[in-house]
């Protein structure tokens, strides 16, 4: 994992030698797992250092998160951006919305495995934990890579957002244009784009976007729609 220590410096990222450590155990869990099931098509140490834990790490250049910070990783997968957030900064609580079952699975592993605490997984759709009391509007960050398009992440995440908080939603090189297409599902979930942070990732693995979403008003109670809604019917603009 040297290139994780390198690599973080490079981005102006603090990570303590325990947490290096912890990510060398995570990629060869993640290895483990990844010949029994299709966890991640991105596979070797350097690729998988940079482009899930380093790019996951990134989410550091848009927020603090402070100890006792409650963030929620919607639709985590192998567990990026989240678990990767909680080695970096343990002191997070953290909350993995992931819907497929055998991911959630791995998700309780790893958090076993890497022995993090104040961590929950939950096997579920993000538009239902959304409508439920002791998630909504519950969280000061929440985080999201490569889940579903703009106009309907905001719908996914922003109801788990507490007025004041922030989405910091992971997206590609050329962003800008998903997001102004995005612009009134934002503001339906009382959001506003707050800014655009283009990131570039060491060794030359290419440029991202990272887009902050302040949350600014309560979203309404109709919202999130039911799950699947979101992605069938996204919210746009009306042309009149
Ligand atoms: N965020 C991870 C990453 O970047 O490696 C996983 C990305 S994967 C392409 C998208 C994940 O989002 C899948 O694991 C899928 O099951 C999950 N997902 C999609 N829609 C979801 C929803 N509505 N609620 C919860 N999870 C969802």
């Amino acid at each position: 994992m040297k290139m994780l220590g390198y690599g973080a410096k490079e981005l102006g990222i603090g990570l303590d030698a325990g947490a290096v450590d912890l990510f060398d155990r995570y990629y060869r869990e993640l290895t483990k797992w990844n010949r029994r099931m299709n966890l991640t098509s991105i596979e070797g140490e350097e690729e998988v250092a940079i482009k899930h834990f380093l790019d996951s790490l990134t989410c550091l250049l848009a927020v603090d998160l402070p100890e006792g910070c409650n963030v929620v990783d919607v639709g985590s997968g192998a567990g990026f951006p989240g678990v990767a957030l909680k080695v970096a900064r343990p002191g997070i609580k953290l909350t993995l919305v992931e819907a497929s079952r055998k991911k959630a699975e791995f998700l309780r592993d790893i958090v076993e495995v890497l022995g993090l605490g104040d961590v929950e997984v939950l096997w579920d759709r993000a538009e239902r934990v959304g409508r439920t009391a002791g998630h909504r509007e519950s969280y000061d960050v929440a985080t999201a890579r490569a889940v579903a398009e703009m106009a309907v992440l905001a719908e996914l995440c922003l109801p788990l957002v507490k007025v004041g908080g922030v989405l910091v939603a992971q997206k590609g090189p050329s962003a800008s244009e998903e997001v102004a297409g995005a612009l009134a599902a934002v503001e339906a979930m009382g959001g506003r784009v707050e800014r655009l942070i283009p990131v570039s990732l060491p060794f030359g693995y290419g440029g991202r976007t990272l887009a902050v979403i302040r949350k600014e008003s309560q979203t309404p109670e109709k919202y999130p729609r039911r799950p699947g809604i979101p992605d069938k019917r996204p919210i746009r603009a009306r042309v009149s």
